[in-house]
């Protein structure tokens, strides 16, 4: 498997890191997690650069670019910080994939100019209060009134939430049970019926917006409606992209902490030596990189193998599992390293270990991304519900 860099990556990557510079934006990184404000203007600036929805079809706005091209530049912001990245993150691997792939014509205009424009933007909602790994209990519900659906629910941890112009919600469509009933829908911000709940405050990724969505009779055009009943399998084939770029985001996270590992350890000095010197230390780095570079790999497997299209359900699976163990462990391994500093807030580390346990959570638990690579393994599925 070849992946060396083609020359038009390479100098998206060049372009990345001169923005970051021009920009300070490992300073910015810092003030965001500090402030929890997310600094709207790099949206202009990504916009300019292409980096909006730059896997999106031509046609529509974008460069007909393939995922291995998004998998780079969202790991390359990733290394400022994930929050930086998900501008990049949310136009080429989150939902909009699936308007750009299951979309009518209709909702394609609608959408995918003004996300490639940095004008609009679109948030996945399918986790409920009562229903995250149990997502086909889902109780987010379509009436059909005719010329429309009336949707009432809740989506609970929302990326985006409050800030994003645009919904991706999975249903169901009233009395059809299973993942057989579950579609989506697309909402609009600001549409009756439709609120916020607060904001959430997590451990890490502070400055990337997320809240409780609360739907009260909002009434649904049927235009409106992305996923029919019965293709809740094109959903979940969609966010296996998705999970190629939330193992980005661990690969830029966890680069960062090694390449500032290997710098303190190179400086800082204990009995006399740089603590490069020491054995222990020198093994933590080449713990790291190996870790970390047996998660590139798989993810650029997994990337590289979707092209423009999707990506092999246990390769992604694969790599996202092993990214979001490798960066606990990498961004842990780099804290130590720093000894005391690692742990003060003076330092850069706290906030990528912070930033790096989320992963492994959202886009689908490790225990039950293993739980759909063990059912490939064996060839037959596991029902949990059944003890
Ligand atoms: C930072 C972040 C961003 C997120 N962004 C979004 C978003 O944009 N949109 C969205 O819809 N959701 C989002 N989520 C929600 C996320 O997808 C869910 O939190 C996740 O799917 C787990 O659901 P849960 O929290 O209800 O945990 P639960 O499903 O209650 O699981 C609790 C624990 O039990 C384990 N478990 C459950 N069932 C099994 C089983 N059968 N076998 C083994 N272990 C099991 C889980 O692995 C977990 O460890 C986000 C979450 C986070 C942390």
């Amino acid at each position: 498997m070849d992946f060396s860099l083609t020359k038009e990556q390479r100098m998206l990557l060049d372009s990345i890191r001169m923005l970051g510079k021009r920009e300070n934006l490992k300073e910015l990184a810092a003030e965001v997690d500090r402030t929890g404000e997310f600094p709207r203007s790099l949206i202009a600036k990504y916009a300019e650069m292409g980096l909006l929805g730059m896997v999106l079809p031509s046609a529509y706005g974008g460069q007909d670019m393939d995922s291995l091209t998004a998998v780079l530049a969202i790991e390359e912001l990733a290394k400022f910080s994930p929050v930086i990245a998900s501008p990049v993150f949310e136009s080429n691997v989150g939902p909009v994939r699936v308007i750009s792939m299951f979309g009518t014509e209709a909702q394609k205009q609608a959408v995918l100019p003004g996300v490639c424009q940095g004008k609009l933007s679109v948030s996945v909602a399918m986790t409920e209060p009562n229903a995250g790994s149990d997502l086909t209990s889902l109780t987010t519900e379509l009436v059909d009134k005719g010329e429309y659906y009336l949707l009432n629910g809740q989506k609970t941890f929302i990326s985006g939430g409050g800030e994003a112009s645009h919904y991706l919600v999975y249903s169901r469509f009233e009395g059809v049970q299973g993942y057989k009933g579950i579609g989506a829908v697309l909402v609009l911000k600001g549409v009756n019926g439709f609120g916020f709940g607060k904001q959430e405050q997590f451990m890490g990724l502070r400055g990337m917006p997320s809240c409780d969505l609360i739907f009260n009779d909002v009434k649904v055009p049927k235009s409106d409606v992305v996923i029919e009943q019965g293709k809740f399998k094109n959903l979940m084939l969609t966010f296996d992209i998705e999970r190629c770029g939330n193992a980005a985001m661990c690969l830029g996270v966890a680069g960062s902490a090694f390449e500032e590992a290997r710098h303190y350890a190179s400086e800082r000095k204990a009995f006399g030596r740089a603590i490069c010197e020491f054995q222990a230390i020198q093994f933590l780095l080449a713990d790291m990189a190996m870790q970390l570079d047996a998660a590139r790999l798989l993810v650029y497997r997994a990337a590289s193998g979707a092209g423009q299209g999707l990506p092999s359900v246990y390769e992604a699976s694969m790599a996202k599992c092993h990214a979001n163990e490798m960066v606990k462990e990498v961004t842990d391994k780099a804290m130590q390293v720093f000894g005391g500093y690692g742990y003060s807030n003076e330092y850069p580390l706290e906030r990528l270990l912070r930033d790096g346990r989320a992963w492994g959570v959202a886009g689908g638990t490790l225990q039950m991304l293993k739980v759909t690579l063990a059912s490939m393994i064996f060839g037959r599925r596991f029902d949990q519900r059944k003890g």
